[in-house]
């Protein structure tokens, strides 16, 4: 299966054309090359140093969440020419899924947190475009501490809870989406995880005494990625390798 055909699939698994996105995000087929897929590697972030990963793992294509072209149209020059070039010098090509990773009901970045957090009643949520990117759900009582450590234990990374008491409810959206905090707070949940926010929505959170969790922009988008290298090797038994780069953020 070359690149052409596996990326047709890839659209229609994740509905690339019905998703709107944001303005500047670019779904879908990135960058082309030739030659049967044989391993794909499934990064957070494309950067030069997951480029290197791939290569040194011998990946002939790579899947991400974040890709290499936002904001239109702009001269390869600099990074931009380096990681271009590099990419063609190496046949190695690229795919990326944004909203349409994060939103997935079976795949998606949120859909992974969920089943981490042991969701259940799961219903989508919070809107964005006219479309409901995340999703809320129920869990068994736990405190917010609680909540934090077993969060930190399953994600690897560190966790600010800002607010305090139990949660039973809660809606998530991956990434950097602390402005839907408030549709968590109107709709009554306990508490709103996401990625990452600003200072404002420290004030948001104690007065709409909606908890916020903030789990890390990189941390809460690498189960998407991790989700559809399995998807492909069960499915077509290409090889699949997460190459892990940490942010922090
Ligand atoms: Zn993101």
């Amino acid at each position: 299966m070359d690149i052409l055909q596996l990326s047709h699939y890839l659209d229609n698994l994740l509905g690339i054309k019905e998703v709107k996105d944001s303005p500047n995000a670019m779904n879908g087929l990135q960058v082309q090359n030739t030659g049967d897929i044989k391993k794909v590697g499934l990064a957070v972030d494309l950067c030069m140093a997951t480029i290197e990963k791939a290569i040194a793992v011998d990946c002939n294509m790579m899947f991400v969440h974040h890709g290499m072209l936002w904001g239109g149209v702009k001269p390869i020059r600099g990074n931009f020419y380096d990681k271009v070039s590099t990419m063609m010098r190496e046949n190695l090509g690229l795919y990326s899924a944004h909203l349409p990773l994060d939103m997935h009901p079976v795949l998606g970045n949120n859909k992974a947190l969920a089943d981490q957090l042991e969701l259940y009643e799961l219903e989508p949520f919070g809107e964005y475009g006219g479309q409901k990117i995340g999703i809320k759900g129920r869990l068994d009582r736990i405190s917010a501490e609680g909540l934090r450590v077993k969060l930190e234990d399953k994600l690897g990374s560190p966790i600010k809870v800002i607010g305090s008491g139990e949660v039973q409810t809660i809606g998530i959206v991956s990434g950097g989406a602390a402005d839907i905090l408030t549709q968590a707070a109107e709709a009554g949940l306990n508490a709103y995880l996401t990625g990452e926010g600003s200072n404002h929505h420290y004030h948001e959170a104690i007065e709409s005494q909606c908890m916020l969790i903030l789990a890390g922009h990189y941390a809460t988008e690498t189960g998407g990625v991790k989700s559809v290298g399995k998807h492909l090797e069960e499915q077509f038994g290409i090889k699949a390798e997460f190459l892990d780069y940490p942010t922090g953020i």
